[in-house]
């Protein structure tokens, strides 16, 4: 399968986006997505176990620097996705980046140069102090 650019895949979405054009139905659908990520991530950790979490406050030593800080902080997830959940989490986060797809095509916003902006003027000059 060839990959495909971000550009091509925004104009893909409008050219496929039919039923669901109103900013109403965009903004709801993107919602329900967002709901399917989150409740396929918990399912693969309540029903099919693949994946536990075992959360707790983040312990950081005071002396950290910010560079020692990855070291430090956990995800809280222990244990790999079975393929199956991981079939579905790829399906839900896929469906939701369409749903985000179609709101920037309904305000006119170019993935490609809003991506690329964020990765100059937030990622790169905030770096990781800006992510905090
Ligand atoms: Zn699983």
């Amino acid at each position: 399968m060839d990959k495909f650019s971000l550009d091509t895949f925004q104009h893909t979405v409008d050219d496929v986006l039919l039923r669901h054009r109103s900013a109403l139905d965009i903004l709801t659908k993107l919602q329900e997505s967002t709901s399917r990520v989150n409740r396929a991530v918990a399912k693969s950790i309540t029903y099919c176990g693949c994946v536990k979490m075992n959360a707790e406050k983040q312990e950081i030593p005071r002396d950290a620097s910010f560079s020692q800080l990855k070291e430090y902080m956990q995800n809280h997830l222990e244990g790999n996705l079975c393929e199956v959940c991981r079939d579905k989490i790829h399906h839900e986060i896929s469906t939701n980046f369409f749903y985000i797809t179609a709101l920037c095509n309904l305000l006119t916003i170019d993935m490609d140069d809003m991506l690329t902006d964020y990765h100059q003027n937030h990622l790169n000059t905030l770096g990781k102090y800006g992510l905090l």
